[in-house]
Order: structure tokens, then sequence, then C-alpha cells
């Protein structure tokens, strides 16, 4: 179970200020938790409904133990309301249905919260709806909207709530949340390099397509610096074949961008930065062909191929270009 100290690690400017809100019992009547999947937003939102309604609040962390606390971590509390898309869209109904919820007073307190998941897909009727209802705040009521966009939000209603950040973790932090879910470490490492959310990188790390990839990436070094003859056919008879479509492509070459780096880190003896776990022997055997000038022009090659595949030129092409420039 998170507590406020657990979050303020991977997000302290948010969790400072909801902190700060909570002590001092000034909550706003509605919040907009906006940033990128996987960064505490419905932690923090979860957080703050235990932290309202506590019944052994400690500054302000809830105890989690009390029956507020445990009916709000089942999602069974009658005066906590989560509303999410029904379909693709948060409908007119769901916010009426809300608003109806909300005219019976609570049925243990005046208090009430709800939360509504994935704000911006609120059509435009249920967003005026919505901005009624926050026009009209009832006393003890905490509205929290949670978006990874928040520009797609009517700005009468962003007008109206307290705007909180989540910031993007950083590599190492989404690492650590990936091997909190059994993910191994090697994997965690890669997956958290590539994509900026979790649970993308937890897709990633799920993903036998990706397993494969990252063989023949791996494979694909070993040709270039080892069977020079055979690159062509190695990219038409295996590479082309797996990774078949441009963003399928553009990952294989990140991967590839992240062998190079690791092979520089290695040889500058950074060996702490090293994404890929198991390659350090090879990082030796190839610093004998493998210059510190030509890996860095490798680098230069990839993030070309990659500018070029994005350019839409076919990929047949960005490949052999590539292979080309990476054997010279
Ligand atoms: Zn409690």
């Amino acid at each position: 179970m998170k507590s406020w100290t657990d979050l303020e690690t991977i997000q302290p400017v948010a969790v400072k200020m909801l902190m700060n809100s909570l002590v001092k019992n000034r909550l706003a009547h509605a919040y907009l938790f906006h940033g990128p999947r996987g960064t505490g937003k419905k932690d923090a939102a979860k957080l703050l409904a235990k932290s309202f309604f506590c019944l052994n609040r400690n500054g302000a962390e809830p105890c989690h133990k009390c029956r507020e606390c445990s009916r709000i971590h089942s999602g069974n509390h009658p005066d906590v309301h989560w509303i999410e898309p029904d379909g693709q869209s948060i409908k007119k109904d769901q916010i009426l249905h809300l608003q109806k919820e909300f005219t019976y007073t609570g049925l243990e307190s005046n208090k009430k919260v709800y939360v509504i998941h994935e704000a911006d897909t609120m059509t435009v009727n249920a967003s005026n709806r919505l901005l009624k209802f926050l026009e009209e705040p009832g006393k003890q009521t905490v509205a929290i909207l949670l978006t990874e966009n928040s520009q797609s939000i009517l700005n009468t209603i962003r007008s109206r709530c307290q705007i909180i950040a989540f910031q993007s973790l950083s590599a190492r932090e989404r690492q650590k949340q990936l091997m909190e879910k059994g993910i191994p470490e090697s994997t965690a490492r890669i997956c958290s390099t590539l994509t900026s959310s979790v649970d993308e990188a937890i897709s990633l790390s799920e993903d036998d397509w990706f397993a494969k990839a990252r063989k023949l990436v791996i494979k694909l070094i070993e040709v270039l610096h080892e069977q020079q003859n055979e690159a062509y056919l190695f990219i038409h008879k295996q590479w082309l074949g797996h990774f078949k479509n441009r963003d399928q492509l553009s990952l294989g070459l990140d991967l590839l961008l992240i062998w190079y780096k690791d092979f520089i880190q290695y040889q500058i003896g950074r060996e702490q930065a090293i994404v890929y776990d198991h390659e350090n022997v090879r990082f030796e055997k190839y610093a004998f062909h493998i210059s510190m000038q030509k890996a860095t022009e490798s680098l230069t090659n990839i993030l070309d191929a990659k500018r070029r595949l994005m350019a839409n030129v076919h990929s047949t092409l960005v490949m052999e270009q590539l292979v080309l420039q990476l054997q010279r």
C-alpha cells in the first residue's frame, strides 16, 4: 500500500503540494492531475480520498487500517465515486448519475469525493454538465480529474481546478517499478530505457515479438562485425521479416542505438550506465575493431536511419544503407 512518502520519491513537487493542503486542511474543491501514464496519478487520487476520510490521519498520511481507509482501498466506499469512460468516452448520463448521487447527503457524513479517469474523454455534453456541477460545489466535496492530455479539457473546467502536474519518471524509477512487478532486472532495464511509459514498458517485457527483436539486434551486431559478407542476406532473410512496419523497425533501431551507446560506456569505464546484460565480453572483443570514433559515427548513422524512416523512406532502403555505413 503506497503512502504519500512513497509517492514523494517519484513525484516530489505534486506530493508536497497535496500534503501541504491536507495538513493545513485547505483542500481545493477540484483538482486536475495531469501527466503521462504510470506516473502515480491514480495512486495520488486514492491517497487523497483516504486522507480526506481517514479516522486516524497522522499529518497528511492516512492510516490505511481504519474502516474508511479499507473501504476506499477495496473500492467500496459509498461516498467515493470512480468514473471511467463507458467505451470510448465519458457520457453526459454518467455525470448526471453522479450528480444525482450527490443530491443525497453522504450516507455517513457530508464528505464526498469523485474521481474522473481519463477526464479528457468527456463528451462536450458531459463536460458542460460537469461544469455546472463544479460551479456549485458542496461544502465538503472534492473532485479529482485525471488526464494524460490536459489540453483536451475545456478551459472553463481547467480554470476551476487546481492543476497538479505529474512528471515523467526517470528510467531508473521505471525500472524499479517493473522489477517490483516481478520483471527480471535485465528486461526491466532495457524496457524502461525504450519508453517513458511504465505500462508500455510492461507490455514490451511480456511481448514475445520484443524478446525475439532483442535477439535479432545482437545477431545483427555479430553479423556486422564478424560475417560482413552475410549482412545483406541477414537483413533480407531475417531482419525485415521481423521488423515489418515502421514502428517495429524504429524500435529495432532504438535497440541497436542502445547497443552502440553501451559499447561507448564500456570503453570509457561507465559500466553502471550499460543497459544490455551479458554483452561485456563482446564489448571487450570488439574494442579491437570498433574505434571510439567509429562507434560515435555509428550512433549518428542510426539516428539518421530513424529520421529517414520517419520521413517515409522505404524500410529496405533504410536498412541497406545503414548496414553499409555501420560496416564501413
Ligand atoms: Zn484510516
